[in-house]
């Protein structure tokens, strides 16, 4: 098994010329192949003569430096990425910064009818959260340089350019010590599972995740069963329903149950919108830890406040209307 660490550079139209299918056109594409033990095989780096987007974007223009000239005598994205995917072969998995690559690497090769790289969520390891759960608070994200400068890494090469920046995030993957770690793969949601059947179930070392098909709405995905299950994080069994979900901006829920064997477990369901407007369940369960009930019950008392203020508020306008129509 090989990592493959990419990193792409994308230009973009005006808010006149923007493509919705493709607001993001890659222009570069670098990458670093990694063995299991993390020694570097070999490293790709191509540019891309753009089709979609005509004039390099200011910003892009500013931040990477390139031109459109650099870019012209390129081939075309079909051609690199063909050379690209038989560099990758077949036994690998992705790694980025940061959680955009996949998604606009995944819109370019939609634009263009090629092969996609998967028919559901792809997995992949996000390079910048495992660099904050292992020596941040597993909560922050780091941007690229700070991160180099943190583990001292040399900076002769350049940032915001593909191949630089692959590299370092190649280098930054190299320095983290704890394998166990790569364990918390993330998903590229560009294609939500097609079916039931589909849908992701992941159990990491400490909690658990499910990413659920496209509902129709909000409410067909809360009535849904599976995505609105809350089962043991350790054997799978559904709980013991303690608090169901509540929640008080109708986007996050939060619930508890009882296993019989491993105790309490605590749910956070979010309502999640996908880049084309489809509604999906992402949803985590893990062990209980000491104030997550107080926490719930906090929110399950603020909805119901809320409840009542929206209630008023109609019930004044209601007579507020019936007023003066008399
Ligand atoms: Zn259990």
């Amino acid at each position: 098994m090989y990592y493959i660490v990419l990193d792409l550079e994308w230009n973009q139209g005006t808010p006149k010329t923007e493509r919705p299918e493709i607001p993001f056109e890659v222009i570069e594409i670098g990458a670093v192949k990694l063995d299991e033990k993390k020694n570097i095989v070999d490293r790709f780096e191509s540019r891309v003569c753009p089709v979609v987007y005509d004039k390099i974007y200011f910003m892009t223009a500013k931040v990477t430096g390139i031109t459109m000239d650099e870019l012209k005598d390129e081939d075309e994205f079909p051609a690199v990425f063909k050379r690209f995917v038989t560099w990758c072969g077949d036994d690998f998995i992705f790694c980025t910064w940061g959680s955009l690559d996949l998604l606009e690497l995944r819109k370019n090769i939609a634009y263009h009818k090629l092969e996609p790289l998967g028919r559901g969520p792809v997995p992949y390891l996000d390079i910048q959260k495992l660099y904050s759960l292992e020596l941040d608070d597993g909560k922050s994200r780091k941007s690229l340089e700070k991160a180099v400068d943190a583990l001292e890494i040399d900076k002769s090469d350049v940032f915001h350019r593909a191949d630089g920046d692959a590299w370092y995030t190649a280098e930054i993957f190299r320095r983290l010590k704890r394998r166990d770690l790569e364990a918390y793969e993330s998903y590229d949601v560009y294609r939500l599972p097609g079916s039931r059947g589909e849908e992701v179930h992941v159990k990491f070392p400490t909690y658990s995740k499910y990413i659920s098909r496209a509902f129709r709405d909000k409410n067909t995905a809360l009535r849904d069963k599976e995505a609105t299950s809350l089962k043991c994080f350790i054997c799978g069994k559904e709980t013991k329903r303690y608090i169901s979900w509540v929640t008080v901006n109708g986007k996050q829920f939060f619930a508890m149950g009882k296993c019989r064997e491993h105790g309490m477990m605590r749910g956070h369901l979010r309502i999640k919108k996908n880049w084309d407007g489809a509604t999906y369940v992402m949803k985590t369960i893990r062990p209980a830890k000491q104030g997550d009930e107080g926490s719930i019950r906090m929110k399950e008392k603020n909805a119901a406040l809320q409840a009542e203020k929206l209630n008023k508020m109609q019930r004044a306008q209601k007579s507020k209307l019936s007023n003066s129509e008399k």
